[in-house]
């Protein structure tokens, strides 16, 4: 531990960022990160608590202490090898994740944590700036195959780890770039896409193969890649979306979430509009934009709304507004549940709590949707110890909408083709069966990990998965795994 007190002298100071009327111009990153010695200060603010709760709060099991020790006494270059040595990708998680870490930190209890996420952030990019990181491609091959579907975090952390133990390594990916759904789903405003693109380079040096626009299951019998490979990975995600079947429903305009994100971030990488479309835009430039679901999906519709120049936008929420502050006494080290305000959402939407939607509206043409009937419900403990909810009589009203967009979560894997086709078991909640120890599916020699085995979760839950099945992976076709757990 670098400096005692530090935690009693130094207040936690976070990354600023750019003006709100500043970055709706543009989609690009606006955060503005603390200098080298700013960064050190806010290193020194760890304790060194004894038992790192931050690590167990990480599903990567970061070893934060030691790295944010580093930090604080200037060796960016070890800190950089500790942060790799449980994270694949820290560049992606010191953008996107968000840092259950920091509230498992000690310092949490009683004062405000350490910024362990900008601190992450901070080495990484450091780290390429200076050329730290480079390819480590395996010393000896081991002869062994390995099909990877989905490029997705799970696929990409799978792979690297694969590759590093001599496996030849093939991902394949439906969509026209690699990243799942850090490339098309995350927008470019949270991570520039050259963050995917320089680890897959990494990753090629490595020896990894990568097969984009290939949709396995579809494009290419399932059963060629299972007869041709030692062991195949699933980590084709979780991308069915929730759908609402009100009447109403097969207006124009009222779309998934995903389907306008993704047009934003193909015309980001530069596609023409009808690549990035497929010829029917969807874009919110002048008009009311309602978007049904108050998660992170919902937010990242604010924020590309926003930018395309929405006449307003609204978010939709069904459930109670949280408190505005948890009792920490109570929650902590977990994830509380509290008011949050994304960035997204600071730059400009209206938010609505317990409001669920009865029937879309269209214009006179009966083509067009225009407005949105919406009524307040109420959560209620149906005395079984379930929250049951209730519509409020009389709380009918509308709101107009042009462009509806739909973030309500998703269902499961797509089953067409690649799940149907291998006739997986699915669990209860109709993802892929597997356990988080072996990750094996319920077909031999078949792996899955990522969204696709734990549902719709996070980036850093999907690098965990990709981590740990490549060494369930690495055992079955070895014997036994030096690869880390
Ligand atoms: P994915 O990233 O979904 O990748 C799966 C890949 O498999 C896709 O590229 C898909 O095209 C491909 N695929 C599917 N079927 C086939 C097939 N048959 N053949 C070939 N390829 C196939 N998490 C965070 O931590 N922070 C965030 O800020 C955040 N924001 C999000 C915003 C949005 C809009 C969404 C939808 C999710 C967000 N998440 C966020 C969640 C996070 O992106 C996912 O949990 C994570 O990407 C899951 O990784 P994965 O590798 O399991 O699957």
């Amino acid at each position: 531990m670098g400096k005692a007190t530090g935690f009693l002298e130094i207040d936690r100071q976070e990354a600023a960022a750019a003006p709100v009327a500043e970055r709706l111009r543009h989609f690009d990153e606006f955060i503005l990160p603390l200098d080298a010695q700013d960064m050190a200060a806010q290193g020194a603010r760890c304790m060194d608590c004894g038992i790192p709760f931050c690590h167990q709060g990480c599903p990567v099991d970061n070893i934060i202490p030691d790295w944010n020790d580093l930090v604080y006494r200037g060796d960016w270059h070890r800190a950089l090898e500790i942060l790799h040595a449980t994270n694949n990708f820290p560049e992606f998680t010191g953008r996107i994740c968000p840092a259950p870490c920091e509230a498992a930190c000690t310092l949490n209890i009683t004062d405000d944590p350490v910024t362990i996420k900008s601190i992450e952030r901070a080495i990484i990019d450091r780290g390429w700036q200076e050329g730290w990181v480079k390819p480590q491609p395996a010393a000896h091959k081991t002869g062994k195959r390995v099909a990877i579907i989905g490029s997705g975090p799970a696929g990409l952390a799978c792979g690297q780890q694969l590759a590093r133990v001599g496996h030849s390594i093939i991902i394949y990916e439906k969509a026209d770039r690699i990243g799942g759904l850090l490339r098309y789903g995350i927008p470019n405003f949270k991570m520039e896409k050259p963050a995917i693109d320089r680890r897959v380079e990494q990753m090629v040096a490595e020896g990894v193969e990568f097969k984009p626009g290939h949709e396995v299951g579809i494009d290419l019998p399932v059963a060629d890649i299972l007869a041709t490979h030692d062991a195949v990975v699933l980590a084709a995600g979780a991308e069915k979306p929730r759908d609402l079947p009100i009447p109403g429903r097969d207006l124009s305009g009222i779309h998934f979430a995903m389907d306008f994100l993704t047009q934003q971030n193909k015309r980001c990488e530069g596609d023409d509009e009808a690549t990035a479309s497929g010829n029917a835009p969807i874009l919110a430039q002048g008009k009311h934009v309602v978007v049904i679901g108050g998660g992170d999906t919902g937010s990242d519709c604010i924020g590309t709304a926003n930018r395309q120049g929405a006449a307003s936008v609204t978010q939709l929420e069904i459930l109670d507004r949280p408190p505005e502050k948890e009792n920490k006494s109570l929650t902590w080290p977990h994830w509380p549940l509290k008011m949050r305000t994304s960035s997204s959402q600071e730059e400009g939407a209206e938010r609505e709590w317990n409001v669920a939607t009865s029937r879309f509206i269209g214009d006179e043409g009966g083509r067009q949707v225009r407005a949105l009937q919406l009524h307040r419900v109420r959560w209620q403990d149906n005395s079984q110890g379930r929250m049951t909810m209730k519509e409020i009589t009389g709380s009918r009203f509308d709101i107009a909408a042009d462009l509806v967009l739909l973030a309500m979560g998703f269902t499961g894997p797509i089953g067409k083709g690649l799940v149907e086709t291998l006739g997986l078991e699915r669990d209860s909640q109709g993802n892929i069966a597997a356990n988080d120890q072996d990750y094996r599916s319920s077909l031999d020699h078949v792996f899955v990990a990522g969204d696709m085995r734990r549902g719709q979760s996070l980036v850093v839950w999907a690098i965990r998965e990709g981590r740990q099945a490549a060494r369930s992976v690495d055992a079955y076709l070895m014997g036994e795994s030096t690869l880390p757990g």
